[in-house]
């Protein structure tokens, strides 16, 4: 089969046996590419074309695709019989990996409980704190993301995301960034953790100072609550540091962890706390199996994921901080000077670049036709839908659809960069006469036609 048919045969399958809405969005928004090679940053589709990456499995690709390191890991763990899913001794290969976290994280997060996403382990960190506590409430921020099971939906800081759904019961929200919001909750006494993500990513890429999270650290501490810190985008070299946490300066009672930790090949997640929480929770013989679950700690996950922390080592975090300095740079380059850019932010390999709204303009027409998803704000989706053009793959993040998200392998080299940032410059230039025309004289035009005020 050939290139356009292999792609229209795969998005006619996934229509009919798995999302036929989800194709619908992606043909809506010419994301109509199928992926059929990958290597390193690049990917190529069916049709030949080759494209940067610079979304990186939303984070969990770390090293680039199919890195020789981690094939070769993941053959041997294959080739040496090992076993998978022990329940009735400690799995070695669980073990290895959980040292080596210790190692890296520190007395205070020595302990590791293993299984298989960012959801997942929200869910386990939650448990600790409920179980540790015997509280029943979580306190999480607004246009917070820690994923999409039951309980880690219910700290979801997304009512969208939220609203069909069952939450656990003494879940509520503050604002990120409010301490006297969060300390007068935490005075109540009801809440046995608080969880956040040192930048929250899903929310648009939202940066606080060091200092809140010192605060909010003792705070947490002055009144019980477990502080947990969802480092599933944030963790593994993403800022610059293993964690952000180091950086941050405030360790977490439980540190939750996924994504990158695959390797880009074999999911897995977890948390890590530290003894006295651990046991507290969990201490007690008929306590011990709360925790457990099938397929966490297999050996082919904690095999690739091992070598996968062992090449995360300090050069690859330097780079991560050059690289993510220059990308910075080069990104506020076009802030402000383009109507359409208003912002760039971030921390090493994790940018957005905000643009500005056209919330009166085109996105309102557009939205008569396309789901939810897209929401009223669409310029981001437009970018990078022209940036697909240009060979660099990014997206819009969650909960905020006017943010491009830049999250690249760490691997990715300065020229690389300097390709994405020169291309979204471009495509800014080129688009801009339409995007004034749809936020001015285009705006009031469809907004008449739609009986909505047009702007000012
Ligand atoms: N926490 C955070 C901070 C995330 O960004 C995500 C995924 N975007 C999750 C949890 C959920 O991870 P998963 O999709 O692996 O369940």
């Amino acid at each position: 089969m050939t290139g356009p048919d292999e792609t229209r045969r795969a998005f006619e399958r996934h229509r009919q046996y798995i999302n036929p809405a989800w194709t619908r969005v992606l043909d809506l928004l010419g994301y109509g590419r199928l992926f059929v090679r990958a290597e390193g940053t690049r990917m190529w589709d069916a049709e030949g074309r080759a494209y940067v990456d610079f979304l990186a499995g939303c984070g969990s690709v770390p090293l680039g695709y199919n890195h020789p390191e981690i094939i070769k890991a993941a053959e041997a763990s294959l080739r040496a019989n090992l076993p998978s899913f022990v329940q009735l001794a400690p799995q070695r290969e669980a073990g290895l990996l959980a040292e080596l976290l210790g190692s890296r994280l520190g007395p205070e997060l020595c302990r590791a409980h293993l299984c298989n996403s960012g959801s997942e382990a929200v869910e386990g960190a939650l448990k600790v704190a409920f179980a540790a506590t015997r509280r029943k409430g979580v306190l999480h921020c607004d246009r917070s993301y820690h994923g999409v099971t039951l309980g880690a939906l219910s700290v979801m800081g997304s009512s969208r995301m939220r609203a069909p759904f069952p939450s656990l019961p003494g879940c509520e929200s503050v604002p990120f960034g409010d301490l006297d919001a969060l300390e007068s909750k935490l005075k109540t006494g009801r809440f046995a953790a608080f969880i956040v993500e040192p930048i929250q990513f899903e929310g648009g890429v939202r940066l606080r100072e060091p200092d809140y999270f010192v605060s909010l650290a003792s705070l947490c501490r002055k009144h019980g609550t477990a502080l947990v810190f969802d480092e599933a985008q944030t963790g593994l070299g993403r800022t610059g540091t293993l964690f952000a946490f180091q950086w941050l300066g405030v360790v977490p009672d439980i540190l939750c962890y996924a994504k990158a930790l695959s390797g880009g090949l074999v999911p897995i997640g977890g948390y890590s706390t530290s003894p006295s929480w651990q046991q507290r929770a969990y201490g007690r013989l008929q306590d011990c199996e709360l925790v457990a679950n099938t397929f966490g700690g297999g050996s082919l996950a904690c095999v690739v994921a091992r070598r996968t922390l062992e090449l995360i080592d300090e050069p690859l975090l330097r780079h991560v901080r050059e690289v993510g300095q220059h990308l910075g740079i080069r990104l506020r380059e076009l802030e402000g000077r383009r109507a359409m850019i208003r912002e760039a932010r971030g921390r090493g390999l994790m940018w957005a670049v905000e643009c500005g709204s056209p919330t009166r303009g085109l996105g309102s027409l557009l939205t008569l036709g396309i789901p939810n998803l897209v929401a009223r704000e669409l310029f981001a989706f437009w970018i990078a839908q022209r940036m697909m053009e240009r060979g660099f793959l990014t997206q819009v993040p969650a909960h905020d659809q006017n943010v491009l998200r830049i999250e690249p392998p760490l691997v990715v080299e300065r020229q690389e960069i300097d390709g994405f940032v020169d291309a979204l410059g471009e495509t800014v230039i080129e688009n801009e006469d339409f995007f004034r025309f749809v936020r001015s004289a285009g705006g009031r035009l469809l907004h008449r036609q739609l009986g909505e005020p047009g702007e000012p």
